[in-house]
């Protein structure tokens, strides 16, 4: 099953991305993980993505398509994958979908999480994240380990750098304007739909479980 998390940042998509990969063996591909990575290694792609990254603005779509490209030829993607922060703008989503026809794979679903504006800023500005595996610590709902590690992978739990107030306000901004529009490529193939993302982990995975059982 070839399924997109789709919703503002905040909603949720990282934390039941990892649940379904776990439960359904298939990849979860996070173009924001990809892109953290390439500025920790200071490849070129990271070298580009930084600034842009750190204003909270979007990464060309070029660079986009071409990270995205590589990933989905690998063979690990052959019987499905989870996108989590792509595409998101509609040039992104065409050029997907061109490439899934051209691969000869099935068209992707795609899956919307809200949760109101209000509850996205407070969970942004307190959220802590692994900055080896991405897992996310919400000091209201999980202990932080005191020593900082991660106790999935032992990496150093952080701040983000792109979570602090000015950004997360652009991000949001960036959200509204060049993202949500892309649910309407979705709607007109009718392969969307939306869930209430603002309920515990597990209400929420067992409303996308729902959904996944009746397009498998
Ligand atoms: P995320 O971890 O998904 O919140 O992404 C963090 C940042 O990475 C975003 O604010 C963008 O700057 C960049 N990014 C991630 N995915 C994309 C994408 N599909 N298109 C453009 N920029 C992206």
């Amino acid at each position: 099953m070839y399924i997109i998390l789709f919703g503002a940042p905040g909603v949720g998509k990282g934390t039941q991305a990892k649940k379904i990969s776990k439960d359904y063996g298939i990849p979860q591909i996070s173009t924001g993980d990809m892109l953290r990575e390439a500025v920790r290694g200071k490849t070129e792609l990271g070298k580009k993505a930084e600034a842009i990254m750190n204003r909270g603005e979007l990464v060309p779509d070029e660079l986009m398509l071409n990270l995205i490209r590589e990933r989905i030829s690998r063979p690990d993607c052959a019987k499905g994958l989870i996108l989590d922060g792509f595409p998101r703008t509609t040039p992104q989503a065409e050029e997907l979908s061109e490439l899934m026809g051209e691969m000869q794979l099935p068209p992707f679903t795609c899956i919307e999480i809200t949760v109101p504006n209000e509850k996205i800023i407070n969970r942004l500005s307190s959220r802590m994240t692994c900055s080896q595996c991405g897992k996310d610590y919400n000091p209201a709902i999980h202990q932080i380990p005191a020593d900082m590690k991660c106790t999935k992978c032992g990496g150093t739990i952080i701040t983000r750098s792109d979570d602090n107030a000015e950004t997360i306000q652009k991000r949001l901004n960036v959200y509204n304007e060049q993202t949500a529009p892309v649910k309407y490529f979705y709607k007109d193939k009718g392969r969307f739909f939306s869930i209430d993302g603002d309920r515990d982990v597990m209400e929420v995975y067992t409303s996308i479980s729902e959904i996944l059982g009746g397009i498998a």
